[in-house]
């Protein structure tokens, strides 16, 4: 279970969505939302897809006081 307060200056936390920095030639940087996953350190791709094995979502927090931003797995 995530924090709702951020643990530097107990001010509520707010979700926040990942700007996309990685499609730079569709448009420049930032024009999309991602979906940020993570999976294991020694995850090899996918032969098919050429893509890692997803274990998870990341969600963002964003404290609006301080400007910490906060990571936590979610589900796949
Ligand atoms: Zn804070």
């Amino acid at each position: 279970m995530s924090r709702t307060t951020c643990p530097d200056c107990n001010e509520e936390l707010q979700p926040i969505k990942i700007i996309d920095a990685t499609l730079r030639s569709a448009g420049g940087s930032g024009h999309g939302h991602v979906e940020l996953s993570y999976s294991a350190v020694d995850a090899e791709r996918s032969l098919f897809m050429g893509a890692f094995k997803r274990e998870g979502t990341i969600q963002g927090k964003l404290c609006p006081k301080c400007g910490r931003i906060l990571l936590y797995a979610g589900p796949k």
